[in-house]
């Protein structure tokens, strides 16, 4: 890692610069230090790098120009959509020599199907225009998360986002039917298939999903709708053990079925963090509780979610499973709960640096992961400072550590080595992944070869070679 600077615009030759001139036009090439500063680091504030330039395409066929350029000239390309991700997979390296292709300006919603249930878009509209576009035709796409005004379907797509309605819905690998790619070379593919079943052979548009912009630049993609839920019945538990949420969550899914839409949870310390760090948020219960969870239940018509949710959470009250529970009774607690569950990213970055574990694993695990875990970092250092919080109901958690603000950076490198590695082996031994949905970019991509098996690797790369044999396409990422 770099420290911050403005980029050297001179690395870049003007030869290139030209070519990129005449594909995408003056309003394609930004020049601006301040923006250049903007786009060369990432959301966290964790990498820094520099760019030759950033080019802006307005369409696909300015795409395919620009990687044209690229692929005759061997130039790096590094795609950027909303630059919200947490992997630092969107930030040049600190040679000068990479190209930013942000999709800021690939913009339109290109269609909107009712009856078919499926939206097409181009990659850069940001997940809170989908959901808009969505809305006007009385449909809803459910992929949702804390960044939704900036990350855009292109950067859902090449992370695979999660967020808040996998449990339901699934992740964006899910929520895809076609995808519309330029190929490192410049050749356009079009897999815009608006359909549900299509059994052709290889289906190419699951090898764009989870790439991060490894293999070519996504243009657009056509996305499952689904119809909207007008009726909502949320609550906040508190529960004195993980194991009395998961034992709840299986109780929530036999009671509500396809109703239940969202579970998530958060450590007592996760959520004094995020109470002191934001103003305006209240405690849902007075009581403490070790754990919380912000349980939801969703449905097109409203038949009776509030007396459902509150008789299950009643009758796990009663067993002694759960130690407290609040159904939200208006819009305003509804809102107050699901803020509480949204600060927690910002709230970190306020009150320290975290050293972050994305992982996932069977949610039978989760319990017996989470004790063994706390203790092996506590017996490393006794006063670790544990957020724990996530996506419970996919076996999602985002396992931190939080350093004080002013922590050495060389501090913050071995600590971060340090707990990785207690971290990861355990889950390893618990059959996880160390990525669940933030991706590996950067961030773990030295960690990959140990965790994942040598063959599906070599496959990953063999297939990298196919697409890519200049290897342009977002060196130092993922591979
Ligand atoms: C407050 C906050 C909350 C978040 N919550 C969640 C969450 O709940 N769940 C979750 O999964 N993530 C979450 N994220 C992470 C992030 O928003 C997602 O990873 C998102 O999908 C990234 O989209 P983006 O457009 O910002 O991509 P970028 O950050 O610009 O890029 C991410 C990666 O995708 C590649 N890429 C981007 N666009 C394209 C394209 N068109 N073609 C090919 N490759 C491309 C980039 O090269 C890079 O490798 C959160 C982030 C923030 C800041």
């Amino acid at each position: 890692m770099s420290g911050p600077s403005l980029p050297p615009a001179a690395f870049a030759a003007p030869e290139l610069i030209q070519r990129l001139r005449a594909a995408v036009g003056d309003a394609g090439l930004v020049t601006d230090p301040q923006v250049l500063a903007a786009l060369t680091t990432d959301w966290l504030g964790k990498w820094h790098g520099h760019a030759a330039a950033v080019v802006r395409p307005a369409d696909t066929q300015e795409v395919a120009a620009v990687m044209k350029i690229c692929h005759d000239t061997h130039t790096p390309v590094v795609t950027q959509g909303g630059n919200t991700g947490m992997s630092g997979g969107a930030t040049p390296d600190a040679s000068g020599a990479q190209l930013i292709l942000s999709t800021t300006r690939l913009n339109r919603v290109r269609q909107v199907d009712p009856i078919n249930n499926t939206l097409t878009a181009d990659a850069g509209v940001t997940l809170a225009q989908l959901h808009e576009a969505a809305l006007a035709h009385d449909r809803f796409f459910p992929l949702s998360m804390g960044s939704e005004g900036s990350c855009t379907l292109g950067g859902n797509l090449a992370t695979n986002a999660g967020g808040i309605a996998v449990l339901r819905y699934g992740t964006a690998r899910d929520l895809v039917l076609g995808v519309e790619a330029v190929l490192p070379d410049g050749r356009i593919w079009n897999g815009l298939r608006a359909l549900r079943k299509d059994n052709t052979g290889y289906d190419l548009r699951h090898l764009f999903v989870g790439s991060e912009g490894t293999l070519g630049v996504i243009t657009g993609a056509v996305v499952k709708l689904y119809e909207r839920p007008t009726a909502r019945a949320t609550a906040w538990v508190g529960a004195d053990g993980l194991d009395h949420l998961v034992a709840l969550l299986a109780r929530l899914r036999t009671a509500c079925g396809e109703r239940l839409a969202a579970f998530e949870m958060m450590s007592h310390e996760s959520l004094a963090l995020v109470l002191a760090h934001t103003p305006g948020l209240r405690a849902p219960l007075e009581s403490r509780h070790a754990y919380h969870a912000l349980v939801e239940l969703a449905d097109t018509h409203d038949f009776g979610l509030g007396a459902l949710l509150e008789s299950t959470l009643g009758s796990a009250l009663a067993d002694g499973r759960i130690d407290g529970a609040a159904v939200c009774t208006s819009d305003a607690q509804s809102a107050n709960v699901w803020k509480i569950r949204e600060g927690i990213s910002h709230a970190q970055v306020r009150a320290g640096r975290a050293i972050k574990h994305d992982i996932a694993l069977p949610i039978s695990a989760l319990p017996v992961f989470v004790r063994e875990a706390e203790a092996a970092l506590r017996a490393a250092d006794p006063a670790v400072h544990i957020v724990n919080f996530g996506h419970l109901g996919d076996g999602n958690l985002h396992f931190n550590v939080l350093l004080p603000l002013d922590t050495p950076p060389e501090r913050i490198h071995h600590a971060t080595l340090r707990f990785n590695g207690l971290v990861h082996h355990l889950v390893r031994a618990h059959g996880g992944s160390i990525s669940a949905e933030h991706g590996i970019g950067q961030l773990r991509r030295d960690e990959l070869p140990l965790y994942k098996p040598a063959f599906e690797l070599e496959l990953m790369l063999r297939i990298k070679q196919i697409l890519d044999p200049n290897q342009i396409m977002n060196p130092g990422k993922l591979l």
